[in-house]
């Protein structure tokens, strides 16, 4: 087992704090609430979907802008029963729920318990007890996590279909789709960005865990022989993801599986974790699936899915790398990590120190006063951010300290204030979230000044 790495844990946020910024800025929203709330389903608002976009966005590029050996899928959530049966979820994809057969009834997965157990320095492999009420609890039950519902009009036998558990069926199933088309050998990989349902036994923690999610996941195809150095390579490139938006270092770490807690398809997996603010916890993990997912659909199905490579006149099916991550998990990480509080100028301000390409709002755009042509200058200024593609965002209301404020907390990078001699000398004041530095710079070239600075390297101002 890996190390984990020396750190003070982030004290400075609770999961109530984000809970409640998230709420009381419009990011996310307990959903149905008017009708008393659904169980772990969320809502996102303005400034949630906006940074989830950039989250998913960020990972796009990363698979398929910058790089030409991935192309692009969108598989539907409703598949063909079979595909289930043979990607062993219909029998496999199962957890343990135990439930507590004294006061409280409440059900749990027993492997979280034991795992609890384990961190807390006791034996995992002995008697376990409620930890709500200390009742006894129930043998445990295979619980099948798939969301099951009907297609057609009439609710009968024979007509079940699942909601996806998870996106990466829908790479394989169409792998022989892409091969024909999208003129690819392996090594290559298919992306995919999507919603995932599993029918969780115990969700919470906001949206770390929740019974409907986006995933983002990728399946890269390689020669069997390769798998082993593919493998680390996808650990590498997805923790600099993280690195290179500005996640701490020492907030992250990369934990190798155990034989024991391997899935069925998977002959090794490491995680990468995020220090949240209830502990280590996954936030991406990359498998190695070998060829089972391919054997299993070639054998289910009866179509070939080999890959037949001219050169060397080579027949085989590839092995399959997988770095499948969250994008709801990953925005929740992104904005722990960016929460803070501080003193400025003897008050106390919230700031979201978010990555600028990550942050929902670029900048703020700010007429000092509403006289004297400010409000029109700026808003002349917004338009034309706004039509070179920048997220911006015109707000006239309050004191300008308030507004600076307003947009600390969403976590907008620049504010560009219009002030008295704007109109005589062209010029805005340029304030930065993080050094709180203040700089006039010209109008003009200010969509070029915005975009060069959203591509420049960053980290994160936070310590620890
Ligand atoms: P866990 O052990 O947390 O249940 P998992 O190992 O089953 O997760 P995977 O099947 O590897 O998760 O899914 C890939 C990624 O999808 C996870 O790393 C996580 O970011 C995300 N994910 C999985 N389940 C959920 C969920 N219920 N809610 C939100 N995100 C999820």
């Amino acid at each position: 087992m890996a190390e984990e790495p020396e750190v003070e844990r982030n004290t400075e946020v609770t999961m109530d704090e984000i809970v409640a910024l998230a709420k009381r800025r419009g990011f996310v929203f307990p959903s149905s609430e008017i009708y008393g709330g659904l169980g772990s389903t969320y809502d996102y608002g303005h400034y949630g979907v906006l940074l989830k976009n950039n989250v998913k966005n960020e990972w796009w590029r990363s698979m398929l802008t910058e790089r030409d050996d991935i192309v692009a899928l969108d598989s539907a959530i409703l598949q063909h029963p079979k595909v289930w049966e043979a990607s062993g979820h219909l029998d496999g994809f199962t957890d343990p729920l135990v439930q507590c057969l004294g006061k409280c009834k409440r059900r749990w997965r027993e492997d979280h318990l034991r795992e609890a157990i384990a961190e807390d320095g006791g034996d995992p492999k002995g008697e376990i007890h409620c930890p709500e009420c200390g009742g006894e609890l129930s043998p445990p039950r295979n619980f099948n996590l798939m969301f099951q519902t009907h297609m057609g009009p009439v609710v009968e036998d024979g007509n079940a279909v699942y909601l996806r558990p998870e996106t990466a069926q829908g790479i394989f199933i169409n792998f022989k789709n892409v091969l024909n088309f999208a003129r690819k050998k392996p090594p290559f990989g298919i992306a995919q960005i999507g919603k995932s349902f599993r029918n969780e036994i115990t969700p919470g923690n906001f949206i770390f865990r929740t019974r409907e999610f986006e995933q983002m996941e990728m399946e890269f195809f390689v020669p069997p022989a390769d798998a082993g150095e593919w493998y680390e390579k996808w650990i590498g490139i997805r923790r600099d993801w993280y690195l290179n938006l500005g996640i701490r270092e020492s907030f992250l770490m990369v934990r190798p599986h155990e034989d024991d807690e391997l899935s069925h398809y998977s002959s090794r997996t490491s995680d990468i974790e995020y220090l949240f603010p209830i502990g280590w916890s996954e936030l991406e993990g990359i498998a190695d699936r070998g060829d089972f997912d391919l054997t299993q659909h070639q054998n289910h199905s009866g179509e070939k899915l080999e890959y037949f490579d001219q050169q060397s006149g080579e027949r085989y099916l590839p092995h399959v790398i997988e770095p499948a991550a969250g994008a709801d998990r990953a925005a929740l990480a992104f904005l722990v990590d960016a929460y803070d509080t501080e003193e400025v100028e003897g008050r106390e301000r919230t700031v979201l120190k978010l990555h600028p390409r990550l942050a929902p709002v670029k900048a703020a755009v700010l007429p000092l006063f509403n006289k004297e042509g400010m409000p029109e200058q700026a808003q002349a200024i917004n338009k034309v951010l706004r039509a070179a593609g920048i997220q911006t965002e015109y707000d006239s209301g309050g004191s300008i300290g308030k507004r600076y404020r307003r947009q600390d907390e969403i976590g907008t990078p620049w504010g560009i204030t219009v002030d008295f001699d704007t109109k005589d000398d062209g010029m805005v004041t340029l304030r930065d979230r993080d050094s709180l530095e203040q700089n006039r710079v010209p109008i003009e070239g200010l969509p070029e000044l915005l975009a060069g600075k959203l591509i420049e390297p960053w980290k994160s101002p936070k310590t620890g």
